[in-house]
């Protein structure tokens, strides 16, 4: 996600990527995934019908008694404790008044047989599908479950807007297993609660006709109804499946080798320009980290309360957003696209492992395109500089300051906080490494570290395994000493 007020002011094309030498083939790799499959119908009262079908095979060295789903959209429901609002953005999220969606499963089904199921969570966001019997190891299980979505009125990732219908993390989507359990963290209006495996997706979705359809994935075909139309998409190796629908939108598109990059605008007489960014961004990232496996990158501007969402495939950027910012928003959101998309963290407790490097790309982006004028050394004596201020104004307030990075997003006190440390932190920590290891080197890390742990979920051990394995030194007592706040920031002249 983007946050604004860092810094800064801070086709259906080719299904497949390609399988050349040393790049990512989404094809082979999707092989060994589990598959949702999944029939959705939005209907035009802000309701969606779904039905789903989830293949899921056992990877763990456990037996598995149930599987867990996260049902995020609870947090959305009438009276839920964990809000996805924080109350200084209430009145720009909900500029009608607050709102409220819910998700209701009527049916699940295991291996084809009706199964009871049941809620735990705090706001019952946690779906409990208990398994006939034990799923060992290498099996694999069918559940298939059904349910209907409502819609809020709210300018967020799942909720609808004056022009935009976003439709992100509202189906049930299952818990990654790990140390032995389901991990389970719910929802928090700071950062993105969010945490998944990858997966392939196939998905039927029937919309009515008025809309056009930016989605995760590729869009195969579209059949045309009297009053809708249904479209055939399927997503190999991705994290989540995510739409965003409008009337409004017009769509502008270039071919970056062999991905189609779309823009799905409305108001802006930018577009041009804002594609560009997009077709930049993916150029550079592509030739700096490792190339972009899929086929398709849509970035949508969206009613969006924050600056900016990634889901595979697909960006939100705010149309609240303007000028450079805007831009700016657009490069963040596609480096998502490498640090959360292809290699997935927990962005609950290591928030900022893909918001820190994701805002250090940004910086890489501008050395590499000096044409967009930004003199990145001001840019970190800014950041820095404004980081510094942040904890004097801090403990002026509070006396005592707690500056480390590694806390669940619900152990920061406000939204600033988070915001401080996990994004302008993470960004001098990747900073400083660079500055420590040589930009060379750095980047072979970031390379290393893209093709050893594509499609997989990371901790920050992993990272830091790569780089002592690239730079052949022990670094993991300097990196954990920024994220457990024993460096000392001072300002930069
Ligand atoms: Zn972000």
């Amino acid at each position: 996600m983007k946050k604004l007020f860092v810094i800064f002011a801070v086709c259906f094309i080719f299904l497949f990527g390609c399988g050349n030498n040393g790049e990512l083939n989404i094809k082979k790799e999707s092989e060994s995934l589990n598959t949702y499959t999944m029939n959705l119908t939005y209907n035009s009262d802000h309701t969606l019908n779904g039905k789903q079908k989830l293949t899921y095979t056992n990877k763990t060295d456990t037996m598995l008694k149930k599987l867990c789903f996260h049902l995020y959209v609870k947090a959305f429901s009438e009276g839920a404790v964990n809000k996805p609002v924080s109350s200084i953005n209430e009145s720009k999220a909900y500029p009608n008044g607050v709102d409220y969606g819910d998700i209701v499963i009527s049916k699940v089904c295991v291996d084809g047989n009706d199964t009871d199921f049941n809620f735990s969570g705090t706001d019952n966001n946690i779906l409990n599908v208990g398994l006939l019997k034990e799923l060992e190891p290498t099996e694999s299980v069918i559940v298939e479950i059904e349910y209907v979505v409502y819609v809020p009125n709210v300018n967020h990732r799942f909720g609808y807007g004056a022009d935009t219908i976003n439709m992100a993390n509202f189906y049930p989507v299952v818990a990654v297993f790990e140390n032995g359990e389901f991990v389970l963290d719910p929802y928090n209006s700071n950062g993105d609660p969010f945490y998944s495996d990858c997966s392939n997706y196939e998905v039927t979705l029937t919309v009515p006709n008025k809309y056009k359809v930016a989605s995760t994935g590729v869009q195969e075909k579209v059949e045309n109804g009297n009053e809708t139309n249904t479209y055939t998409i399927k997503a190999l190796c991705v994290r989540d499946f995510a739409f965003v629908m409008s009337e409004k939108f017009e769509i502008a598109t270039e071919q970056v080798e062999d991905t189609t990059v779309l823009y799905y605008y409305f108001n802006d007489e930018n577009f041009a320009e804002n594609l560009k960014a997009g077709v930049d961004a993916l150029k550079t990232f592509n030739r700096i980290f490792g190339k972009y496996p899929y086929s398709t990158l849509s970035i949508v501007k969206a009613n969006f309360v924050h600056g900016g969402m990634e889901y595979p495939n697909l960006i939100y950027i705010s149309s609240d957003v303007e000028g450079d910012d805007y831009k700016n928003v657009i490069v963040h959101e596609t480096a998502h696209q490498w640090w959360y998309g292809v290699i997935g963290s927990n962005a609950y407790r290591y928030a900022w492992l893909d918001e820190g490097l994701t805002e250090y790309s940004t910086v890489l982006f501008y050395e590499e395109n000096p044409e967009y004028g930004v003199n990145t050394q001001e840019l970190i004596k800014n950041t820095n500089n404004s980081y510094v201020t942040f904890i004097e104004l801090y403990e002026d307030v509070l006396g005592k300051v707690d500056t480390s990075m590694n806390r669940k997003l619900n152990e920061y006190i406000t939204e600033p906080e988070y915001v401080y440390m996990t994004y302008v932190k993470g960004m001098l920590l990747f900073d400083n490494l660079c500055d420590v290891v040589g930009k060379n080197k750095f980047l072979n890390v970031l390379n290393e570290y893209y093709k050893t742990y594509a499609f997989q979920n990371v901790t920050p051990e992993h990272f830091i395994g790569i780089v002592e394995k690239v730079c052949k030194t022990e670094l993991k007592s300097y990196i954990n000493s920024w994220v457990e706040g024993k460096v000392v920031i001072v300002n930069m002249t």
